[in-house]
Parts: structure tokens; C-alpha cells; sequence
């Protein structure tokens, strides 16, 4: 058995329906369990217009559920069987009469609650996995949808729910294998409930989770993750043209990439996969033909230091300086309180005695930030910098590795460097318009020969 999940880009269109359509048909053989996403945009616009009723906006949040409404009609039914298709008609209008009583309901109560939000976000799989089936029959796949909400059962916790693995995993094993005899089963992904069959949700972007869930508890003998870049790539190719594909690449190197790279795939949701064996492989479902990217517990040997090079920009250096800390205990504690307390994630770090550096991506409350930190050291603040970042389990192992980055950067000034503490990644700061430059000069440098069994 093989687990395919669809992202929302592979089911935005009646044209991207029937994209998947022949992918799946194509892969019969391998018995797929297929999980798929809401149609492209679909859960943002749930939450919005949940948002707007519970802001009394109530007519705004209905008009948007009707143009939510006419978008499902428009590229759902298409590939449907036209014998189906009174069928499909009458379940997604239920559905969407149902999601209009429910944001009555929200407008009258004027609060939206982490349950009421999964209540509404639930409906973009409820009614994706249907449509699919549905255009998967009439591509000539025999294929039924299963609500998920009967499988993966998890904790209270709305809008970021835990599985609990015992229940779900067994819930699993007990009805994907018989159902998978006669057709392809067809999960949403994303939804899930609690015991007493409460809906929640796994939290954004949380189809990847369900995969690798599904994919777990069938002990299936690979997790596809179709998406629409081709895998991971050893820079972005936006920067870089010689950008080649990486065909392996572990875990560990995949989530230290995550942070720049997470539209691709947030590496901790197919955590159950990974800790199974159970490689995971990204695909582009407009050219299903590319290997994409394989990730696995452990990578094969690679001649090359590094995997990937990646680079974030848009970040913001924040400098604290104190001399009147020198040799004080709880300097950094005090620090990172007020980040804390403000909700800024700090991405990178680099400290001495008297002064740490460090980067956050969003400074939505930087002024605040600054104005707490100036109660007791000098602070200065850079914008428009870049993180460029190089990973690869090798690194560790190789000497040099430093003096060839730094070699490869003549002339350009070096803000702030950290090497993190798994030694996969050497990471630094430079102003923003050097990072096309910079992220240049390493690809040239790390990847002018590149092993032929890693990269493509
Ligand atoms: N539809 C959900 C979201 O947009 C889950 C997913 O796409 O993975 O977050
Ligand atoms: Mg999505």
C-alpha cells in the first residue's frame, strides 16, 4: 500500500481534479490510500468568513460562503459522472446550507471559539474527499470517500489537536484495509474528532500529518506528499539557475530546511512516518513524471558537504548591547522574556559577554520589543537582512567547511554567523540585497561537482 496526499494547489481546479484523477489511475497497482486537502484557498476563506460572523458581519460572511458555494459547484461537479452529478449537487448544497447556519449562529453569538472555528474549517476535506472520489469514479478508479473524523480520533486541544495514536492507529488498521479491497479509499486530511465525536483539526497545513498518520498505521510502504514544486531543490532556483534537485535527503537535513523551505513540507508532520522507516517523497502533481525528493530516517552517502542552501529574506537583526550586564547572570533571561511575553519567535542567535545578536522574521511588535529592552541596554535594530543557510549531515564531518563559505563571500560583509548545535547547518546574516549574490557564490562553490546518486 502507498499513501498519496494532495495539497490544496492539486485539487484548486476541475483542470487539477482531473490532473490527480490520472496520477492516481496511473498508480493503481501500488494500492494507494489517497488523502487530500480542501480545494485550493478553501480553508482560508472558511476562517474568514467565520471570523467576519463572529464580528457580526453576518451578510459579508454569508455572501462569502455563497461565492464559496458557486466555486465548488463550478469545478467539483465537472469532473464528476454526469449520472453523478445530481448527487454531488444535492450533498454540497446540504453542506453549504449547513455552513450557513452555522455562521447564523456565530453572528448571533458574537464570539468564535477554537471549536467553532475547527467546526467550520472542517468543511473544506468534508467536502474535498467527496469530490474527489467522485471524479476518480468517473476517470474509471473505483474509489469511496471515508470521513475521516471516524478514524483519527485526538485530544480537546481545537484547532491544534494530538492524535491519539492507540485509537487512531487501530481505528485505522481495522477499516482502510477491507474498504481498500474494493476501491481506493479517499481521506480528508486536516479534520479528525475527539472520543465523544467532537470535530477538530490538526492544525494548518495539517493534511501532511494525516498522511503520515494513515501512512503509519498501514505501515504503507511509501508516504507521497504531492505538491507543486518538484522536490526540494540545492537553492531556490528564483536565485539560483543551476539549482539541481535533490533525489535523497534525511530527516534531520529536511527539517532544518523547514524553516525556510516550509511550503513545501513541515518535516514534524510526518514524524509518525519517519519514525515507522517509512520514506516519504515529494512530487509535483503538474509534472508527475520528476522523482521528486525522498526523504528518509537516514540519507545515503553523498560525496558533497552540503544538501541544500537556503535562504530567507525579509528579516529583521536586533543588536542588545549592556555593559552594565557584563558578568550578570540572567542578561539572556531577560531577553527572552520580552520576546516571550511579545510572541516573537527569535530565529537565529549569536551572543557575547556584553551584547547578543539575534534575528526574528516578524517584527509586527518590535516596537515594543525595543522599548522594554531599552529599560536596560543600548539596542539597535537593521531591517531588510537575509538568513543564508547551508545544510547537510556531512558538515559535521568535514573540516573546512567554514573557511570555504567565508572564502567564497570576497567582499561581502558578513552581519552575524551561528553554526547550530546539530552541526547539520552553518548559518549567517547579510543585508538583503547581497543574498542573491551570496547564495550564488556557495552554490558555485559547493555544488560545481555535484554526486550524481544525491543530485539530479
Ligand atoms: N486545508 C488545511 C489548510 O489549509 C490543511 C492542509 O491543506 O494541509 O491548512
Ligand atoms: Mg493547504
Amino acid at each position: 500500500m502507498i499513501v498519496m496526499k494532495f495539497g490544496g494547489s492539486s485539487v484548486e481546479s476541475a483542470a487539477a481534479i482531473q490532473r490527480v484523477c490520472s496520477i492516481v489511475r496511473a498508480r493503481v497497482e501500488s494500492r494507494p490510500v489517497v488523502v487530500v486537502s480542501a480545494m485550493g484557498k478553501t480553508t482560508n476563506r472558511l476562517l474568514a468568513m467565520a471570523r467576519l460572523a463572529a464580528e457580526g458581519r453576518r451578510e459579508e460572511a454569508l455572501a462569502e460562503c455563497e461565492a464559496l458555494k458557486r466555486f465548488h459547484f463550478a469545478e467539483a461537479l465537472p469532473p464528476a459522472d454526469p449520472r453523478e452529478r445530481p448527487a454531488l449537487e444535492q450533498f454540497l448544497d446540504d453542506h453549504f446550507h449547513e455552513l450557513a447556519e452555522l455562521l447564523r449562529g456565530l453572528a448571533i453569538l458574537g464570539e468564535l471559539t477554537p471549536r467553532s472555528m475547527d467546526a467550520v474549517a472542517s468543511y473544506g476535506e468534508r467536502l474535498s474527499c467527496v469530490i474527489l472520489a467522485a471524479a476518480l469514479r468517473s476517470a474509471g478508479v473505483a474509489a469511496e470517500a471515508i470521513d475521516s473524523r471516524r478514524l483519527i480520533v485526538t485530544d480537546r486541544r481545537f484547532t491544534q489537536a494530538a492524535p491519539l495514536y492507540d485509537q487512531t492507529y487501530s481505528r485505522l488498521a481495522r477499516e482502510i484495509p477491507p474498504l481498500a479491497e474494493r476501491a481506493v479509499p479517499v481521506l480528508g486530511g486536516f479534520i479528525a474528532a475527539t472520543e465523544d465525536g467532537v470535530t477538530t483539526t490538526l492544525g494548518r497545513g495539517g493534511s501532511d500529518f494525516t498522511a503520515a498518520i494513515v501512512g503509519a498505521a498501514l505501515e504503507a510502504a511509501e508516504i507521497q506528499i504531492w505538491t507543486d514544486v518538484d522536490g526540494m531543490l540545492t537553492a531556490d532556483p528564483n536565485l539560483v539557475e543551476g539549482a539541481r534537485r535533490v533525489k535523497t535527503i534525511s530527516f534531520d537535513e529536511a527539517a532544518e530546511l523547514a524553516y525556510f523551505g516550509a511550503r513545501v513540507l513541515h518535516p514534524a508532520t510526518v514524524l509518525p512516518a519517519i519514525e515507522k522507516n517509512i520514506p516519504v517523497r515529494i512530487l509535483n502533481s503538474r509534472r508527475p513524471e520528476v522523482a521528486g525528493t525522498l526523504i528518509v530516517a537516514q540519507a545515503p552517502p553523498c560525496r558533497n558537504p552540503v544538501k541544500s542552501i537556503a535562504c530567507k529574506r525579509g528579516i529583521t537583526v536586533v543588536d542588545i548591547h549592556s555593559t552594565r550586564m557584563l558578568m550578570a547572570h540572567g542578561f539572556l533571561h531577560r531577553i527572552f522574556a520580552i520576546f516571550d511575553e511579545c510572541e516573537t519567535a527569535v530565529d537565529l542567535l549569536a551572543t557575547s559577554e556584553v551584547s547578543v545578536s539575534l534575528t526574528i522574521d516578524n517584527a509586527s511588535r518590535l516596537d515594543e520589543i525595543c522599548a522594554r529592552l531599552r529599560r536596560f541596554a543600548k539596542v539597535g535594530v537593521e531591517y531588510d537582512q537575509a538568513i543564508v543557510c547551508l545544510v547537510g549531515d556531512n558538515i559535521r564531518y568535514t573540516p573546512g567547511i567554514a573557511a570555504r563559505t567565508f572564502g567564497a563571500l570576497e567582499g561581502i560583509n558578513v552581519r552575524m554567523i551561528s553554526q547550530g548545535a546539530s552541526l547539520r547547518n552553518l548559518s549567517f546574516v547579510v543585508a538583503g540585497e547581497d543574498a542573491r549574490r551570496t547564495v550564488r557564490a556557495l552554490h558555485d562553490e559547493f555544488f560545481r561537482e555535484a554526486d550524481p546518486e544525491v543530485f539530479e
